[in-house]
């Protein structure tokens, strides 16, 4: 019953992202005026508003112009319905819990308006850093810390690591290639993650993140004959994965008892 319900809320919130995904590359303001069709811009009524129940019921098609409604609509509300039970589940209802919840909302909007547009609002990466700083100072346990300073040092950090890995990335591929490879959005993004998740798990997204894009890759290059592929939605993919198996990966593969081995010889008094 708890998970219907945290799917039902989560399935509303959905709603919302869409509206976001939809109106913040379009630099609409996402509270006013209240959802419309996209295309006769008639005011959706709250009984035709149901995440999903809404969609089945008018057979994906606007009530009015009956205009196809676009599949990613019930998928993004179902999706984050499912993010928000598994994030609930497994951190709880805690502040710590819904920081990572909003975060993971915060990655579906991102992946959404990058796959459609190729950017990532500043609104949301930028935002999000601040936030996610300001976060880490009011509840330090998201650094596995009591003490708020260290965390907002970890906080800190951990954006300098995702923003400068994906930095250092670009600067190399633009000296190979001779052109931009590395989006400034994607910087932006990974730099807002580590500030949430710390410098640990934005390193291990950084090598996760082209792993999960080399397939979805391959398949661009040979069907479209293009080079160009959004980072956005795999460096989300790979946040998600650090989040909830990240620990795990890093003691499993002895990375992260090398790491502190490492830190305990050579600087004994930095406890990072
Ligand atoms: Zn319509």
């Amino acid at each position: 019953m708890l998970w219907l319900l945290w799917w039902f809320l989560g399935s509303c919130l959905g709603s919302f992202l869409n509206v976001c995904i939809y109106r913040m590359p379009r630099e609409q303001s996402i509270v006013r005026p209240r959802s419309r069709c996209p295309h006769c811009s008639h005011p959706i009524a709250w009984y035709d508003n149901i995440p999903v129940l809404s969609f089945l019921q008018l057979r994906g098609r606007c009530r009015h112009c009956r205009t196809p409604i676009h599949w990613r609509y019930p998928l993004v509300e179902i999706l984050t319905g499912l993010s928000t039970v598994a994030v609930l589940e497994r951190f709880g209802v805690t502040p710590v819990g819904l920081v990572y919840l909003a975060l993971v909302y915060a990655l579906i909007v991102v992946s959404c308006i990058d796959l459609d547009f190729q950017i990532i609002p500043d609104e949301i990466s930028l935002g999000g850093l601040v936030l996610g700083l300001v976060l880490s100072g009011l509840v330090p346990s998201l650094h596995e810390t009591d003490s708020r300073w260290l965390a907002l040092g970890r906080s800190v950090l951990g954006g300098l690591v995702g923003g400068g890995l994906l930095y250092a990335t670009g600067l190399l591929g633009d000296a190979l290639f001779r052109k931009e490879s590395m989006g400034g959005g994607d910087i932006k993004l990974l730099a807002m993650a580590g500030a949430i998740l710390g410098w640990k798990m934005v390193t291990l997204t950084f090598f996760l993140a082209p792993v999960l894009a080399l397939i979805p890759g391959v398949i661009v290059l040979l069907w479209k004959r293009s080079h160009v592929i959004p980072y956005g939605p795999f460096l989300s993919l790979g946040l998600v994965v650090s989040l909830f198996v990240g620990h795990h990966l890093l003691q499993a593969s002895g990375v992260e008892s090398t790491i502190s081995l490492l830190l305990e010889y050579y600087l004994p008094s930095l406890r990072l």
